[in-house]
C-alpha cells in the first residue's frame, strides 16, 4: 500500500510538472476492489475529514490559503478542499497531498469534472503553475451604456506547457471575467462621488493622478487583482478620467 502511494505520488508530480495530468488514466474499478463512487467518497471522508490525523492534514491544507483566499479565483474565501483530478474518476489520487488544495465553494463547483481533457483544457493547478512576476490580467474599458470593464487573460503569459491557453480556459470555466466585472461595477459606483469632487478642484489631471495613486497601492498588494487592473485601466483611459466617470450608473439597494 505504501509503495503504491509513493508510486502514484511520483507519477502525479512528473505529469503535473509538464501539465500532462490529462494523460493519466481513469482508474478502472477492478483496481480498487470494485469500489463504487459512494464508497470512495466515504473512504475520503473517513480517512481525511473524520479521523484525527486526517483532520489535522485537512486543517493544515486549509491553512495554506493566504489570507484564507481561494487560489483559483484570488477573491472569495476558502471553505472546502478541492481535488484537482476529481475523486469520482481518479480515486487513486483522492488522498494525495499534491492533488488537494483549499478553494471556495463556487470554484469547487464550477471546476470541470471532465475526464482526460485536452492539454489546453485543464484548469490552473496551484501546485505546478507558476505565475509569480507575470502581469497576466488585463481589462478593456467600455462605456456603453455606462462605464464597465471587460477582464481577460493577456498575452504576457508564456505558453510553455500551454500555460496561457490553460489560464484562458480556467478563466472561462470559472467565469472569473463575470466575477471581476461585477466587483468592478460596485467599485465604479463607490468612487463616482470621490472622482467628481477631485475633478471640481483639480480637473482631469487630478482625477488621473488619484487613479494612479490607487493603482500603485493595489499593485503592491497584488499586481493581478481585479482592483489593480481596475485602476490601471482607468488611469490609462482619457475618456474616463476627463469626464466619463459622470456616466457611472449608481448601484442602489433597497
Ligand atoms: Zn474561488
Amino acid at each position: 500500500m505504501r509503495d503504491s502511494v509513493w508510486f502514484f505520488d511520483e507519477i502525479y508530480r512528473i505529469k503535473g510538472a509538464t501539465a500532462s495530468l490529462n494523460t493519466l488514466p481513469v482508474l478502472k474499478k477492478a483496481f480498487l476492489h470494485q469500489m463504487s463512487k459512494e464508497e470512495m467518497e466515504s473512504l475520503y471522508k473517513n480517512r481525511l475529514v473524520k479521523s484525527t490525523s486526517g483532520r489535522d492534514m485537512y486543517d493544515n491544507i486549509m491553512k495554506t490559503a493566504i489570507n484564507r483566499t481561494c487560489p483559483l479565483c484570488s477573491l472569495r474565501k476558502v471553505s472546502t478542499l478541492d481535488h484537482y483530478l476529481p475523486q469520482a474518476h481518479y480515486p487513486q489520487y483522492t488522498l494525495l497531498r499534491v492533488n488537494l488544495y483549499p478553494a471556495c465553494m463556487e470554484c469547487n463547483k464550477a471546476k470541470t469534472d471532465k475526464v482526460n481533457p485536452r492539454k489546453a483544457e485543464q484548469t490552473y493547478h496551484p501546485f505546478f503553475d507558476k505565475l509569480r512576476g507575470i502581469l497576466w490580467l488585463s481589462a478593456e474599458y467600455r462605456d456603453d451604456p455606462s462605464p464597465a470593464l471587460h477582464y481577460y487573460v493577456n498575452g504576457n503569459v508564456p505558453n510553455t506547457y500551454a500555460l496561457r491557453d490553460r489560464m484562458r480556459y480556467h478563466f472561462n470555466e470559472l467565469a472569473l471575467g463575470d466575477l471581476y466585472a461585477s466587483y468592478a461595477g460596485q467599485a465604479f459606483s463607490d468612487i463616482k462621488d470621490a472622482l467628481q469632487r477631485v475633478y471640481r478642484r483639480k480637473g482631469a489631471a487630478g482625477v488621473q493622478k488619484y487613479l494612479a495613486r490607487q493603482w500603485r497601492s493595489y499593485r503592491k498588494s497584488n499586481p493581478n487583482s481585479w482592483e489593480t487592473v481596475f485602476y490601471e485601466t482607468l488611469k490609462n483611459c482619457p475618456a474616463f478620467y476627463s469626464g466619463g466617470f459622470n456616466n457611472i450608473a449608481m448601484i442602489t439597494f433597497p
